[in-house]
């Protein structure tokens, strides 16, 4: 049997253990997880190396080589597995427009900067951390917690969770997910917000395709396929898709006082679906009119529709000429605010930020979620961070100078392990001291 003052010696200081997840971020950020082309396998590495070190046996798996994918697991009790999710890879860096090494995770101004500070290399070392502190601790958990540690989000998930969800479902099924986009500070008329991401709009890539007459570039002709296609693209430009508010996003804009008709971009693409043209191709030689011409259209779908809806709300716009074609496609996703976790984070946040409000909302963009959603899960986004009003963080997200403050990384570390603990059925004190 175990004395006390042995049980003290597994518990880690948290002194100790900030400074230790602070490095893992450091660390992660350091290797070039670029996707396109990933090698996600680097980090997966190390994680696995920290992982097994604590005797937890880790599961990599890769659809392609490099493109490693790590699945780990602490048994608990009966209640439904929680999982902690992350990816490991990271969008690419316009090193010349950066301030500091995209990836040299150096720590200046209060910050650790690199790519992936905040997309999403800072969850996955707390992830990471709190794994090995349980493992450590020895205490009974009253269910299982999973991490996942995933490549290609950045790139449509085909080789990390896509994957993952149709041919090792049994690594990844739970009943609750927490992964990325949400728990950072949105500050909206004078309140603080913390967004909890509950559901995220569906993915419909579309080709657009004209077809008219070809001919010499010495006679031009007001029907050709260029023109066409412009006059449409302009169109779409124009034409504001149905504004369908979800009862979630009507919920969360009563509470904001936001009017769906005056609402900003980023709010208006949670009350519809979404077309935006992206890619335009036509032409090889500049004394030739082509006979066609394509858009490519990053459309998004809210909960409730799909491909078809969205394309026949686009052929509406676009009228009976142009091909269509899908070219991919992902669901949307909708949970509940309703449950016990999602009130367990909200207590919390309120909790750690007196004053803030957490709120449940949509991301237009999209996670993982939207896969392990597949097998049943309740996900949310939920990777907290404190951020100062003057810290642009939408802008962080894919873009250059891209960094983390280290208190507002702290503050978020204590949130988060605030609220597992609870839902694995722990107290903060029989793990740390
Ligand atoms: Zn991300």
């Amino acid at each position: 049997m175990r004395s006390i003052a042995q049980d003290r010696s597994l518990r880690t200081p948290w002194d100790t253990f900030e400074r230790e997840v602070l490095e893992y971020l450091r660390t992660l950020i350091r290797f070039d997880t670029t996707n396109p082309p990933g090698n996600e396998r680097v980090a997966t590495d190390f994680l696995a190396a920290r992982l097994g070190a604590a005797g937890i046996a880790a599961v990599v798996l890769e659809k392609e080589p490099t493109r490693a994918n790590l699945v780990a697991r602490l048994e608990g009790g009966g209640d439904a597995p929680l999982m902690l999710s992350s990816h490991t890879d990271v969008v690419p860096v316009e090193a010349a427009r950066w301030s500091r090494a995209p990836f040299g995770a150096e720590v200046a101004e209060g910050c650790v900067w690199g790519r992936g500070a905040i997309d999403m290399k800072a969850k996955c070392a707390m992830d990471l951390g709190l794994m090995l502190a349980l493992r450590k601790a020895g205490a009974a958990l009253n269910r299982d917690l999973v991490l996942a540690a995933v490549a290609d989000e950045e790139a449509g998930s085909e080789l990390g969770a896509r994957f993952l969800v149709e041919h090792h479902s049994e690594l990844v099924r739970a009943g609750w997910v927490l992964n990325e986009a949400g728990g950072f500070t949105l500050y909206l008329g004078g309140r603080r917000y913390y967004p909890i991401q509950v559901a995220e709009k569906g993915y419909v890539t579309v080709k657009m395709t004209v077809s008219g007459p070809p001919g010499h570039g010495s006679i031009p002709r007001s029907d050709s396929a260029i023109a066409g296609l412009a006059e449409l693209v302009v169109r779409i430009n124009r034409t504001p898709m149905r504004l369908r508010l979800t009862p979630l996003m009507r919920r969360t804009l009563d509470l904001l006082g936001i009017e769906p008709q005056s609402a900003p971009p980023l709010f208006r693409a949670m009350m519809a679906n979404t077309v935006a043209p992206t890619i335009l191709r036509a032409g090889y030689k500049d004394n030739v009119i082509p006979g066609e011409a394509s858009v490519v259209l990053d459309g998004r779908t809210l909960p409730g529709e799909t491909p078809e809806s969205l394309l026949r709300e686009l052929r509406e716009i676009v009228g009976p000429g142009p091909a269509l074609e899908v070219l991919k496609c992902a669901p949307p996703a909708e949970g509940s605010a309703d449950t016990p976790l999602f009130r367990l984070i909200a207590h919390q946040v309120e909790m750690a930020d007196p004053g803030a409000r957490a709120i449940a909302w949509m991301l237009p963009g999209a996670t993982d979620s939207k896969f392990y959603a597949q097998l049943g899960a309740t996900c949310y986004g939920f990777a907290p961070v404190r951020i100062g009003p003057r810290m642009p963080y939408g802008s962080l997200y894919h873009g250059n100078d891209e960094r983390i403050p280290i208190d507002g990384f702290l503050w978020g570390l204590r949130l988060y392990v605030e609220v597992v603990l609870s839902f694995v059925g722990l107290r903060f004190d029989q793990v740390f001291n």
